[in-house]
């Protein structure tokens, strides 16, 4: 029997889909929302993403294949505004959503939101469309909090999240370290709870032989090139990986280059340039800025070591991209890297994050020209397995769990009323 289709409302108020990934805050989550639309549009379900004008150049309508569509909506300012600033607007955003579906006369069978934001609006639309409503956090204000790192999260975010965790119909973690952090931390119900990890577009990161690379990049064959690739906030460890490199300095023709971040003028930029000088190791560095997604396989397969030093990571996107590109990875503890990274043949994790033991395990892995480390073809099969298309599968069970057990809870709440009458 055919599926049936699905019409499906997903929200990103704080961050666009179409953002350009790797700034302040557009990274993982938008790939995420992007690749799973995109999916989900491919098998005909029908799909909407709800953000707010960003940009006010984007069209307020964009179509990401024949299904899918990213909606803008108005909420507060026109333009960048920090994630906190939108809370107030969260009302403009639910009135400009009612008037535009009204317009349109569309009708969802479920909400999928992201991040705590546009959960309250998820939280909304399940009560005024009667439907149910799946979120995904991507970080948790109390775990970030735990970390000790960056700007403390407010009590209204935690409270949020408390709020929602227990009002929601399902929560989708991408790890078990997540699902195990949202009992331990807000007293989630593990039932509510379904672990789906994330993807890799297998297609857009594939090895690239790294003689090519290097060439078409203009990099040094001779030197070990170590890289980073994500956003520049503070949880992602930036700071401790450039420490690190201080203890190499002796490593001959090691380079360091890092991809990401808001541009050279940026404060957080300026200040991982302000480090490596005061540090003494700028001559190892180069920041690359930010690079398209189809342009970075060449920057993946032209290094010898992609290095993940987060303090924090909810899975860990970039790791999967450079193993699908053949590259190792050397990754704290953090995020889905102990299900990603096979120890000792496509990576190592770094059980003592600290910036000594971190260059002890970039420095065995270079002066040892990772002898012991799988082919590149070996390296990207190993991750085959993270497919969106898999992803999209499993979402779609999950939407069908939570449809079919509001169904049901619904009519047993409508026989238990009839009783009481
Ligand atoms: N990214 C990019 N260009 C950049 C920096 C990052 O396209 O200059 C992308 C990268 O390919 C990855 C995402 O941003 O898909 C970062 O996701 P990840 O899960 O590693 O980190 P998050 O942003 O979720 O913390």
């Amino acid at each position: 029997m055919e599926e049936e289709k699905l019409n499906i409302a997903i929200f990103s108020i704080h961050s666009c889909p179409v953002g350009e990934l790797g700034t302040k805050d557009t990274g993982g989550m938008n790939v995420y929302i992007r690749e799973l639309a995109s999916e989900l549009g491919n098998r005909e379900h029908r799909v909407d993403i709800y953000t707010r004008i960003h940009d006010p150049n984007d069209p307020l309508v964009i179509h990401l294949n024949e299904n899918v569509r990213v909606v803008h909506l108005k909420a507060g300012k026109n333009g960048y505004m920090h994630k906190l600033a939108i809370y107030p607007y969260l009302e403009d955003f639910t009135g400009a959503l009612e008037d535009f579906i009204a317009r349109e006369g569309l009708r969802y069978d479920l909400v999928h939101s992201h991040y705590w934001l546009s959960g309250q609006a998820g939280r909304w639309a399940q009560a005024r469309w009667d439907v149910p409503h799946m979120l995904m956090f991507h970080t948790l204000g109390a775990v970030k909090n735990s970390t000790g790192v960056g700007e403390q999260e407010p009590l209204l975010r935690i409270a949020t999240e408390k709020q929602l965790i227990a009002d929601c119909h399902c929560i989708i973690a991408a790890t078990q370290r997540e699902k195990t952090e949202m009992m331990r931390y807000y007293g989630a119900d593990p039932e509510k709870i379904a672990v789906v990890p994330c993807g890799v577009n297998l297609d857009r990161f594939r090895p690239v032989k790294k003689a090519y690379a290097r060439k078409q990049l203009g990099f040094d064959y001779n030197e070990r090139i170590v890289l980073y690739v994500g956003r520049f906030s503070p949880l992602k460890g930036i700071d401790r990986l450039l420490k690190a490199m201080t203890h190499l300095r002796q490593q001959k023709r090691l380079r360091l280059i890092i991809i990401g971040g808001d541009g050279q003028t940026a404060p957080d930029s300026i200040e991982l340039q302000r480090l490596s000088s005061e540090l003494g190791i700028k001559h190892m560095i180069r920041f690359a800025g930010r690079i398209e997604q189809d342009d970075l396989p060449p920057y993946y397969s032209a290094s010898d070591l992609l290095v993940v030093p987060s303090y924090h990571e909810s899975f860990g996107l970039v790791a999967l991209e450079s193993l699908a590109c053949g590259t190792p990875v050397i990754a704290t503890e953090v995020g889905a890297m102990d299900s990603i990274i096979c120890e000792g043949q496509t990576g190592f994790i770094v059980a003592d994050p600290k910036p000594p033991a971190l260059a002890k395990a970039i420095g065995n892995f270079i002066s040892k020209q990772h002898a012991n480390m799988e082919s590149v073809h070996t390296i990207r099969e190993s991750v085959r397995k993270f497919s969106w298309s898999y992803v999209a599968d499993a979402m779609i069970d999950e939407y069908w769990r939570m449809l079919n057990y509001y169904d049901v809870s619904n009519l047993r709440n409508a026989s238990s009323k009839a009783a009481l009458l």
